[in-house]
């Protein structure tokens, strides 16, 4: 089973995606990696789907990566006498910590944190972003706003703090009690929602403690502020438009999408572009041409992979959404342009022995025509670099660590295949050239460009390029 394109693609499963026969109809449409949305569902109903895909694994042959989305300190108010009401623009309106049910004139936040870092003059924005209050006046238990835009609130309703670092952990007792079950599931990754500081990174990864990578979702415009040392902290990045779309005015998100594309690439490490990719196809067989050409210009810019939500998750035309990108993007990469594109945006090498390498392996492949790069890994780090230099030909990942071939999943052009452990070089060849026949992405006569680290099993330690010849 191989994947003819570089881009990868995450699909959410949910309530639309429960059995075998919808995660594996996914699967075969073409979604690399599956993301379970700890906003939702029971910790029985993730295991089931987490099952299943590693059921899937061992049937198909191919590692599969899972991305355990921890909700993160969503913020939510509290409850009204009637359900709901109207908040009309130009009234007052008030926030606080009390208890009772709210009316016209104010509601329970129940979220001290909140208080204690709001200003006159900040913003707060609910339900999505369709209601805006200013606010003019904060006390340690309540806050005092204008309605600038009105509208129906109901109970529970989503709250967005953009101007204000809160003090709260990226980690709630909900998310720390999911993380603990994701774990001990087996996850790969570990998406931390509303990250703001490199602190929140830090923490979670104490916390995880190596058993799985980290990701960082970026949907706070403070996070913004230290990009490039929350890239270089994280293991992957996810740009969460969706939220991203609330905390910032809607004509930013395209400007920092580029800008985070291009800091993760900068730095080697795997970026999704995430939210509203497919959106129309939760209801309809195909998308908008704007979608279309929305995941396009992910993929033209180098992303590593684009991401659908409620496509997969709820959606009626789960299995066509992903279909519907696998075509987008394996059209988009026959694009000469896409090619020049990649080649005009590659980053220079930092100056080490496996850039270095990875590096000439590239030009290499590039001067023989070689069909494949071959990166022999331990914990992925080299084959990151070759994914990083988004090569013309296919990056074949091998390693011996079936959580590391699970995590490569993620980057770009990598085809990861678990291997036995090796011991002489000799060996590596032809290992390389019977894995390469067998997952048919080399053929007899064509070359490789192989990288590895002698003595082996010392990660980071990429300090041989060979040349070989599938025989
Ligand atoms: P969510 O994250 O779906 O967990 O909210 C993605 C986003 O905000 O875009
Ligand atoms: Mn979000």
């Amino acid at each position: 089973m191989r994947r003819f394109r570089n881009g990868k693609i995450v699909a959410t499963l949910g309530p639309a995606t429960s059995d075998k026969a919808a995660i594996s109809a996914l699967f075969e449409a073409g979604a690399d990696i599956f993301r379970m949305n700890f906003s939702h569902g029971a910790h029985e109903d993730h295991a089931t789907r987490i099952g299943i895909v590693r059921e899937l694994e061992a049937q198909f042959h191919r590692p599969i990566g899972i991305i355990a989305d921890l909700q993160g300190p969503k913020l939510r108010v509290g409850e009204f006498a009637d359900g709901a009401l109207q908040l009309e623009v130009g009234n007052a309106f008030r926030l606080d910590l009390e208890r009772a049910l709210g009316d016209a004139r104010r509601a329970p936040l129940p979220h001290s944190e909140v208080f204690r870092a709001l200003e006159p003059g900040m913003r707060l924005l609910m339900d999505d972003g369709r209601i805006h209050l200013e606010v003019t006046e904060v006390g340690a238990d309540y806050a005092e706003t204008t309605v600038i835009t009105g509208g129906e609130l109901s109970n529970h309703k989503g709250v967005n703090v953009p101007d204000a670092v809160l003090e709260l952990s990226s980690l709630t007792a909900k998310d720390r009690e999911d993380m603990r079950f994701a774990l001990q599931s087996k996850v790969d990754w570990i998406a931390l929602s509303f990250v703001q500081r490199p602190e929140d990174i830090a923490e979670a990864r104490k916390l995880i403690a190596g058993r799985a990578a980290v990701m960082a979702k970026l949907e706070k415009p403070m996070a913004l502020n230290s990009l490039e040392e929350i890239v270089s902290l994280c293991d992957a990045v996810m740009v969460a438009r969706g939220d991203l779309g609330v905390e910032m005015p809607t004509e930013e998100v395209p400007i920092q999408q580029k800008r985070i594309i291009s800091a993760c690439r900068s730095a080697g490490k795997p970026v999704i572009i995430a939210t509203q990719m497919l959106d129309s196809m939760v209801h309809a067989p195909t998308p908008t041409r704007a979608e279309a050409s929305d995941v396009a210009t992910a993929i033209y810019d180098g992303a590593d992979a684009v991401m659908l939500s409620a496509e997969t998750a709820v959606g009626d035309y789960a299995t066509e959404a992903v279909a519907m990108m696998d075509r987008i993007i394996a059209r988009v990469e026959k694009d000469p342009f896409y090619g020049q594109q990649m080649d005009a945006t590659r980053l220079p090498p930092e100056a080490t022995a496996a850039d270095a390498i990875t590096t000439a392996a590239r030009q290499v492949s590039h001067t023989i025509s070689a069909a494949i790069i071959v990166t022999f890994t331990s914990t992925g780090s080299t084959t990151l670099r070759a994914s990083r230099e988004r090569p013309l030909v296919p990056i074949l990942g091998l390693t011996p660590r079936a959580e590391t071939a699970r995590r490569l999943v993620l980057a770009w052009g990598v085809h990861a295949v678990e291997t036995e452990d090796l011991h002489t070089f000799g060996d590596m060849v032809v290992t390389a050239i019977r894995v390469a026949k067998n997952e048919e992405i080399a053929d007899v006569g064509d070359a490789m460009a192989i990288t590895a680290g002698v003595p082996f099993g010392t990660p980071g330690a990429t300090n041989i390029l060979r040349i070989a010849w599938v025989e």
